[in-house]
């Protein structure tokens, strides 16, 4: 289904990334992939991962900066023509946010966090519509925390939630030319962004226990969902959040 079909990865950081399972599991089916890193030092982790599945596509892009954006999507333009669809898993705050109490958040913060984490978003859409072919797909990653107040994510809760309403209104907007968005709502699996929110450990272990599954989310559970919202399979479905918690997000009190 997914063979000669081409796609942007937006937000390898290691092995561990949620964006590298959902990317390996798309190359596993025969797709062609094309990867973004924000900095040097994820371009070093990034190349040799993207290399050993023969990928030669690994480009710049701060999603901060316009003018990447811009080159970004000018360069697979030229270089693939059309694509078919583009994983955008990127999340960002800063760590004192995190941290102190959600009242005390900066504007700088707020601004940060909503930039990077859910604006980008809304920008790589913009971008990635001109180049789609009819049929494309973007799928973006989120996390209960828009909906619900949970310890430690603060404003990366409410980026979520605008994260969220992007997805829908993305969804009415580039439906006109049959070009689907959808997001994913992960449980908690450890990387290197999940690390940066105090208490993770005490999370995991409370999804695990609360879970109708009694296990936590694996990389390849999303990756599973990530390929159904990517394929035809899922032609009918735009404008939707769904969640890959192992069912978390359905258990009521008690
Ligand atoms: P990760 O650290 O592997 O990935 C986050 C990525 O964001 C990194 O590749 C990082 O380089 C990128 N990034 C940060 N700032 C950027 C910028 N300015 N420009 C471009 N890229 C930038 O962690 P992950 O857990 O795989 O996160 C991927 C997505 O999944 C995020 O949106 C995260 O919120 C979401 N998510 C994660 C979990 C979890 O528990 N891990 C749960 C639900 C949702």
């Amino acid at each position: 289904m997914f063979k000669g079909k081409k796609f942007l990865i937006l937000g390898v950081a290691n092995e561990r990334s949620i964006a590298w399972g959902i990317a390996k599991a798309l190359h596993d089916q025969g797709a062609e992939l094309a990867f973004t890193f924000v900095n040097e030092a994820i371009e070093k982790r990034l190349r040799p991962l993207a290399e050993g599945i023969n990928c030669s596509m690994v480009l710049p892009c701060d999603v901060q900066n316009d003018q990447q954006l811009d080159s970004l999507f000018t360069e697979i333009g030229e270089r693939w023509g059309k694509i078919d669809g583009v994983v955008h898993s990127i999340a960002f705050a800063d760590k004192a946010d995190l941290d102190n109490r959600f009242s005390k958040t900066s504007r700088e913060g707020f601004k940060l966090a909503l930039d990077v984490s859910a604006y980008s978003l809304i920008a790589v859409a913009g971008r990635a519509e001109a180049i789609m072919n009819e049929g494309g797909s973007i799928i973006t990653l989120t996390y209960l925390g828009s909906q619900r107040s949970v310890k430690n994510y603060n404003v990366m809760g409410v980026a979520k939630a605008a994260l969220e309403s992007s997805v829908r209104y993305l969804a009415t907007d580039l439906g006109e030319k049959n070009i689907r968005v959808n997001a994913i709502s992960a449980g908690p699996i450890k990387t290197l962004a999940a690390s940066g929110i105090p208490g993770f450990r005490e999370l995991l272990n409370k999804f695990a226990e609360s879970s109708p599954l009694k296990r936590n989310t694996s990389v390849e559970d999303v990756a599973g969902a990530a390929l159904f919202f990517l394929s035809p399979w899922s032609a009918g479905v735009t404008g939707e959040i769904t969640y890959v918690d192992c069912g978390f997000s359905t258990v009521g009190i008690g």
